[in-house]
């Protein structure tokens, strides 16, 4: 942060400030918050964006390049503001923000339809880890260009035998003078024609050392032997694919943490992010939306119990989020299994949504979806019928249903592991 850009980042943190000293009760604090943060957002993000029925979760593949660019714009806004990583300490560029001002952050920019930023993998999932666990050379190597989106991260864990059990993971790492030579073959890795850098896991230990024995990388994408291929998903977008590990030599000062401690690092942060993964405030737009365009008093008996039953479940799920959230603030085991509940509970009712909604247009959501291309944001039969196929993800990435519902029935039913 320099010159202008810095003061205007300090003033406005010293004016947030005064809202937390004036309020007294944590209700307050929130509200107060709330209101600060809207006030900003819906004057700094463009008021047309408002008029599309909801914001994609997640930046669109490179085919749509028009709601790929609104990402870009996202992370540059939020980034000019210091808004782009609430929740990392203040002296890492973020704002220190704990989880219930994280989700008022995520239901306040999903009301105003704005996209995930480009770079939120950075942000979100490697940033974290590296401001727990690297060295100091590291973090300061790569944090800002986080921050600022000039470094576009990729995730390489999951492979063709190891998703649900990534301790599963053959892709290697053998040492050798001043680094490791990695090779394996990775899957599912999201925009990794995008990204510049990818952090991953390899096995520096035997086959039999499971999680022990892996250890946490990272390479740039344009490294000798580092290779994407796009995969094209359901609902016609290529933003994953297969990333080929080729002998990639990676220098020790791209290891972080000690060999061996990769799955360490890598689950550091993973409980909060299943939270945030539950996308409970997207789902709540999508749900407001679909009421907004069907006019319950014009459908169908049947439809309209299945609207009530979602709204329903739905308003449980925020209150389950709530409870999440102080268990989180408050250090409680109990956090873990109700994390996991709200991922499975949130991403079932978002599905249940689209899958009403598709109902409710009929043959029009069939006509109006042309697989692999840009969705059409005016039509929406396209728009709830690309929500549709997109939404089934959601039961997969960042641990599966039928991996919740363990973590569920271990933790919190105290049943045998398996
Ligand atoms: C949109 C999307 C983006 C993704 N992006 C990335 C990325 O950027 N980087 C990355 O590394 N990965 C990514 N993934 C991969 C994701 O993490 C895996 O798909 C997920 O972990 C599941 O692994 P799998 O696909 O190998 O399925 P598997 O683990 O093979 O599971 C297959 C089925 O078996 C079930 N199953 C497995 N084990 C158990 C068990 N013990 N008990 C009960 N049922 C079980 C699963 O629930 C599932 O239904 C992405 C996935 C999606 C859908």
């Amino acid at each position: 942060l320099t010159g202008n850009r810095s003061v205007r980042y300090i003033l406005n943190l010293m004016t947030w400030g005064d809202a937390v000293r004036e309020a007294t009760t944590p209700d307050q604090v929130t509200g107060e918050f709330r209101l600060r943060f809207r006030r900003w957002a819906s004057e700094a993000f463009p008021a047309e964006w408002r008029t599309e029925w909801f914001a994609s979760i997640f930046p669109p593949g490179d085919q749509d390049q028009r709601a790929t660019e609104r990402s870009r714009e996202t992370h540059r806004i939020l980034h000019e503001a210091g808004w782009i990583a609430p929740g990392w300490p203040i002296e890492r560029g973020g704002r220190g923000c704990g989880l219930a001002e994280r989700v008022i952050i995520a239901e306040e920019l999903a009301t105003l339809r704005v996209p995930r930023p480009i770079g939120f993998q950075g942000i979100d999932l490697l940033g974290p880890t590296l401001i727990e666990h690297a060295s100091e050379a590291q973090r300061s190597r790569f944090l800002p260009r986080i921050l600022s989106g000039d470094d576009l991260w990729c995730q390489g864990y999951s492979e063709p035998d190891a998703g649900s059990d990534l301790a599963a993971m053959r892709t290697t790492a053998r040492r050798v003078l001043g680094g490791y030579v990695v090779a394996g073959r990775k899957v599912w890795t999201s925009y990794g024609s995008r990204a510049n850098w990818c952090f991953l896991l390899a096995r520096t230990g035997s086959r039999e050392s499971r999680h022990r024995g892996l250890t946490f990388f990272l390479t740039p994408m344009s490294a000798v032997g580092v290779s994407w291929r796009p995969i094209r998903h359901l609902a016609g977008g290529v933003d994953f694919g297969e990333l080929l590990l080729d002998d990639v030599f990676i220098p020790d000062e791209n290891v972080v943490g000690a060999a061996g401690e990769g799955w360490r690092l890598a689950m550091s942060s993973l409980g909060h992010e299943r939270l945030m993964a539950a996308n409970v405030s997207a789902t709540r737009v999508r749900l407001d939306s679909l009421r907004e365009m069907a006019e319950p008093a014009r459908m169908r008996p049947a439809q309209r119990a299945r609207l009530a039953e979602l709204s329903l479940r739905l308003e449980c799920v925020e209150e389950l989020q709530r409870q999440a959230m102080s268990d989180g603030a408050s250090g409680s085991p109990a956090f873990a299994y109700r994390a996991a509940l709200l991922k499975v509970a949130a991403s079932e009712i978002r599905q249940g949504v689209a899958q009403l909604a598709v109902a409710i247009i009929g043959q029009p959501a069939v006509t109006a979806s042309r697989y692999g291309m840009p969705v059409d944001a005016a039509d929406p039969a396209a728009v709830w019928a690309h929500e549709m196929l997109d939404s089934k993800s959601a039961t997969i990435y960042a641990g599966t249903s039928e991996i919740q519902r363990n973590i569920v029935a271990e933790l919190a039913l105290g049943l045998p592991r398996g």
